[in-house]
């Protein structure tokens, strides 16, 4: 079943060997770019090398579990350095079938996720699922269109993307600039889940399950059932501020449920690679729930929303990034407590 994940065998070494040399003289690495350490705070895929020589790198990333490995995306806003690839993203090997998990922020950095892949097993790409809607997690998927590679998602999914495709590739291109955004394109799912489905990648089955409104309207979470590794996508945060794209309350409600579930580990869509669960929830929760209560405040003293981004700030100073999202959370929060 774990045939496939790569071996500590000195064949194995050798064969991987071979391919970094072999992709460094096609020009596909940068020299010493194979393996670097990860760093939540200045994780770029990009090397000043690889930067200079427009190449792409394979993706670092760690293995959670056998067979089970996530890219621990950097808390940054997307860069020409770091190409987008600001969510974290996955793939689970199979015997028969690999599955990617989120694909990053541009081609490029689906290139890279496709390449760090390659450098582990030659199994077919069947499967890319997305998570949910935003940029970060899906605009990476055109990287993997030569695979014949089947792209899975929420059943709104299709439909958000058309309506904010426009608006997604003009924001990126703007912040990546064009070497870095070249090429991508939005990629819709094709196969669509409205309440659960399991995929087998060869006595290894995953199991999709679509969920109604929270962090998004189009949230998906993969359960890698052999492992016990839960894939939560922007469900679940750590470190990198929660961004809201849906509903605080819905989200908290949505989050006990999910609590009564049993996981080995969780991945977050921002966050370390892997945490334990239930625990890895509590911030998530306790920032969604102070958040609230900050914005219940406010409407209750007669403030105007104009005031909620400054305002609803109780936990400042516990997150990274949290000047660039928690005022956009507090006017969705506003807007959504104001007439309650
Ligand atoms: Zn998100």
């Amino acid at each position: 079943m774990e045939g496939a994940t790569g071996s500590t065998s000195r064949s194995g070494i050798r064969r991987l060997a071979l391919l970094i040399w072999a992709a460094i003289a096609c020009g596909l690495l940068a020299p010493g770019g194979s393996v670097r350490a990860e760093d939540p705070r200045t994780n770029d895929v990009r090397t000043d090398d690889a930067h200079a020589q427009n190449a792409i790198l394979p993706t670092p990333v760690t293995e959670v579990a056998a067979g089970v490995f996530v890219h621990m995306a950097p808390y940054q806003l997307a860069t020409p350095r770091n190409l987008g690839f600001i969510g974290n993203a996955g793939f689970i090997i199979g015997r028969d079938a690999v599955a990617v998990i989120d694909t990053g922020g541009s081609l490029r950095a689906g290139a890279g996720l496709r390449a760090a892949i390659r450098l582990r097993t030659s199994v077919p790409i069947r499967y890319v699922i997305n998570t949910h809607v935003h940029p970060d997690h899906v605009l990476g998927n055109a990287a993997f269109l030569e695979d014949g590679t089947e792209f899975v998602g929420h059943a709104a999914l299709p439909e958000a993307l058309a309506a904010r495709q426009v608006v997604y590739l003009a924001k990126a291109r703007e912040l990546m600039g064009e070497e870095a955004f070249a090429g991508t394109r939005i990629v819709p799912p094709t196969r669509l889940v409205t309440d659960t489905l399991t995929l087998d990648l060869g006595d290894r089955p995953l199991l999709l399950e679509a969920w109604p409104l929270a962090h998004s309207g189009t949230d998906l979470t993969v359960m890698d059932v052999n492992t016990g590794t839960w894939f939560l996508g922007d469900l679940l945060f750590a470190g990198h501020v929660p961004a809201l794209d849906g509903n605080a309350l819905k989200w908290i409600a949505l989050l006990d449920r999910m609590k009564q579930r049993e996981a080995t580990r969780v991945v977050p869509g921002h966050g370390p690679a892997a945490l334990s669960w239930p625990e890895a929830a509590l911030p998530t929760e306790r920032y969604l729930r102070r958040l609230v209560a900050d914005v219940r405040h406010l409407i209750q003293q007669g403030r105007p929303m104009t005031e909620a981004g400054g305002s609803a700030a109780s936990e400042a100073g516990e997150w990274s990034l949290f000047d660039e999202f928690n005022p956009r959370n507090a006017v969705t929060t506003f807007h959504d407590l104001e007439w309650e």
